[in-house]
């Protein structure tokens, strides 16, 4: 497992969360695992700082080593703003995870 957020490998929580879609495109089924570094932003409610983590996560993961791109990382980031909405409607306070 990895966090849902920026990919790290370190979960120590998950949020139960109810199934959604954005559009036609993205949706999400059960709960979203966190490492400790989201989790806090979340408990703490910091959701642009969380949002623009996951941005910058997303390409570093997936386009290592590589500049990013102004234009695409703002689609990018508007996205990820469009799936944390939801997130931030439908989760449900958090479990541990032995
Ligand atoms: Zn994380």
């Amino acid at each position: 497992m990895i966090c849902d957020f920026c990919s790290s490998p370190n979960i120590i929580a998950s949020y139960p969360c109810k199934d959604f879609t954005v559009g036609d495109v993205f949706g999400s089924e059960g709960g979203w695992t966190v490492c400790e570094d989201c989790m806090k932003l979340i408990e703490t409610g910091d959701r642009s700082r969380l949002l623009h983590r996951s941005a910058i996560k997303y390409f570093k993961v997936n386009f290592p080593g590589q500049p990013i791109p102004d234009e695409l990382f703002r689609v990018v980031k508007n996205w990820i703003e469009l799936l944390h909405e939801k997130f931030w409607e439908n989760f449900e306070s958090k479990e541990g995870i032995a």
